[in-house]
């Protein structure tokens, strides 16, 4: 596919830092098929912000009750290029846990932020339901922070299950909310699971890079092109369901590829693309690996998809 002469450079700039070009078309191109938008338009807008320094998407990442394993899931991809791309074409303006300056120099990036607006906000953690004394960050209320940080937002993105429905702080005596809940009235992408996958935060900000706007949402707020089909209906373990045979023996060889909803699996109720998708550069993910699926897309998670395994 011919790449606009106009983005030559910006494509050169990504292959000496190690992202060949056809690997940029093929993320892109996977981005496009995933959303049903045309494989033309992502790569021009991709290519566009990778070269257009100035107008570069700015991102601020806010982490209320959260354990960072969001930031560890985001930060840690196992595909370089993918995180490249994506660093290349946002503005990653503030991130308590990844930007290298602290203190009074990180407070007045996120103030300048703020103040400028036009920022898409991702939010990792939930924000206390009970009394919001339990989260306060440099001394301020974390609701005071998402609120004024959610108020010259583009679009929020909700990242894990905490932030998208509350998760496990929601468990707790904080009972933690997610960004729908706290946020009425602001366009929330719920990107749940625990951690949240990378690729569906790519490939939703490549989908707002790409046409200005969040991908279609379900009735839950999640994008439909990851969270549309159950687990149970894609799991390799769905014939031994079908047959009755149950795992009950964990030391059993001949059981080892038997159905695991009397362990507690929660695939029957668990809408996600994790079979298909799979997770660390889908090497693989927790039904095949022999854990149940624990409902983390859901909003029930955590407290009514415990106890998460049985027996
Ligand atoms: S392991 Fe879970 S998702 Fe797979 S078939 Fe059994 S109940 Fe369904
Ligand atoms: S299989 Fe279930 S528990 Fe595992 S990541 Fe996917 S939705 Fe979460």
């Amino acid at each position: 596919m011919p790449v606009k002469r106009t983005h030559a450079k910006a494509l050169a700039r990504l292959e000496a830092r190690g992202l060949p070009r056809r690997d940029f078309l093929k993320i892109c191109t996977a981005a496009a098929a995933t959303f049903g938008l045309s494989r033309l338009i992502v790569v021009d807008r991709v290519a566009w912000a990778v070269g257009a320094a100035a107008s570069k998407p700015p991102v601020l990442w806010l982490e209320g009750q959260d354990c960072a394993g969001c930031t560890v899931s985001f930060a840690g991809s196992l595909h370089p290029p993918t995180m490249q791309i994506l660093l290349e074409t946002i503005s990653l303006r503030y991130h308590e846990t990844l930007m290298a300056a602290a203190g009074r120099q990180a407070e007045a990036a996120y103030r300048a932020a703020v103040e400028q607006g036009g920022h898409v906000l991702v939010v990792e953690g939930s924000v206390p339901g009970a009394d919001d004394r339990f989260c306060r960050i440099g001394g301020r209320l974390f609701r005071e922070i998402l609120e004024e940080a959610a108020a010259g937002a583009v679009v929020v993105i909700a990242v894990g299950a905490c932030a998208s429905y509350g998760g496990i702080p929601n468990a707790t005596v904080t009972r933690g909310l997610g960004m729908d809940q706290a946020l009425p009235g602001k366009t929330v992408v719920n990107l749940p699971t625990c951690p949240v996958h990378v690729e569906h935060l790519v490939g939703t900000l490549l989908h707002f890079l790409a046409t200005g706007k969040p991908p279609a949402l379900d009735s839950l707020g999640r994008p439909v092109a990851y969270f549309s089909t159950l687990i149970h209906d894609n799991c390799r373990r769905r014939g031994a369901f079908e047959n009755g045979q149950f795992l009950t023996d964990w030391n059993d060889p001949k059981q080892k590829d038997w159905c695991l909803l009397h362990r507690g699996c929660k695939g029957p109720y668990t809408f996600a693309d994790c079979p298909a998708r799979k997770w660390d550069d889908g090497i693989n993910f927790c039904i095949d690996c022999g854990a149940g699926c624990m409902g983390c897309a859901e909003p029930g998670f955590y407290d009514e998809m415990s106890p998460l395994f049985e027996g």
